[in-house]
């Protein structure tokens, strides 16, 4: 009875290794097709391409998948078009943003639809999480969302499998996290006009890479060194004037703020209220 229950233990333990959980964080102005930040055509697109990264989980095997909202005001994903077998975070108020719900349960981490940070030469709407930011330095690296939200993911030890996006968003990931398999579904020209793979070509290749990185499964993550210290910079010194308040901050400059904590998901929160949640 005790061999059997021991086998029945470690079998057990050989599914739960096995079973992938999967996190998707959802962008918009890194889906292909799209050439304005308000397209028309946006909402249906960015669904199209969360519901190919959705397939290609689950055609790996994935047990569970659940999709954070991630865009403007996190409502944009179509709730009735969307796989089934999702579960779905939406909604803008959520104290961890673009990262909400993801804990150390999840095996798995993925990016659909990002875009290139805040600054960036020929990224299509650039930005870091909003544009009243010019740039965020992470112990001295400057990073985008998909920067700031890898080491969120390395926080909790779940490793990111895979990005898409646009060219610039593919590139800075895999600069993060070296060999990170990655789909680039289209170039920016400057910031408002694009080079882009059709809707349908860029769904294939995102439910195909996907299949392929939950298979693979690499443990890919960035190196995390506590304690973490935050140099956000602001697009002008109007916004500075108003967060040097926190007590948390130092000014280090007349559109810079600094701070340094030990736990990253302390961190993040602070930079998502710098950059979303000031309104002169
Ligand atoms: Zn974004």
């Amino acid at each position: 009875m005790r061999v059997t229950l021991f086998a029945l233990a470690l079998s057990f333990l050989g599914w739960a290794l096995a079973a992938q959980s999967v996190y998707i964080s959802a962008d918009m102005e890194g889906v292909a097709g799209i050439s304005a930040t308000d397209d028309p055509m946006g909402r249906r697109l960015m669904t199209a391409e969360v519901n190919a990264a959705i397939a290609g989980a689950f055609d790996a095997g994935a047990t569970r998948v659940v999709v954070n909202d991630a865009h403007g005001g996190h409502n944009n994903l179509l709730q009735d078009a969307l796989d089934p077998r999702v579960t779905l975070l939406r909604g803008n108020l959520k104290p961890y943003g673009m990262m909400q719900g993801l804990d150390g349960t999840f095996t798995a981490v993925m990016f659909i639809g990002y875009h290139g940070k805040a600054g960036s030469l020929g990224g299509f709407a650039a930005h870091t999480g909003s544009g009243r930011t010019a740039d965020l330095r992470i112990n001295g690296v400057s990073v985008g969302e998909g920067g700031m939200n890898a080491l969120y993911a390395a926080w909790y030890r779940v490793p990111v499998v895979f990005v898409s996006g646009d060219s610039l968003a593919v590139a800075e990931m895999q600069g993060l996290i070296p060999g990170l398999p990655g789909v680039a579904v289209k170039t920016g020209i400057w910031n408002r006009a694009v080079r882009t793979l059709s809707p349908d070509s860029a769904t294939a290749a995102i439910r195909r890479g996907v299949a392929d990185a939950v298979r693979a499964a690499a443990p890919t993550q960035p190196t995390l060194r506590p304690p973490f210290t935050v140099e956000f910079e602001y697009s002008t010194p109007l916004y500075a004037d108003i967060t040097e308040g926190i007590p948390w901050l130092e000014r280090t400059g007349p559109r810079t703020l600094r701070y340094t904590v030990d736990e990253y998901p302390a961190a993040y929160r602070m930079i998502r209220v710098l950059y979303k949640h000031i309104t002169p």
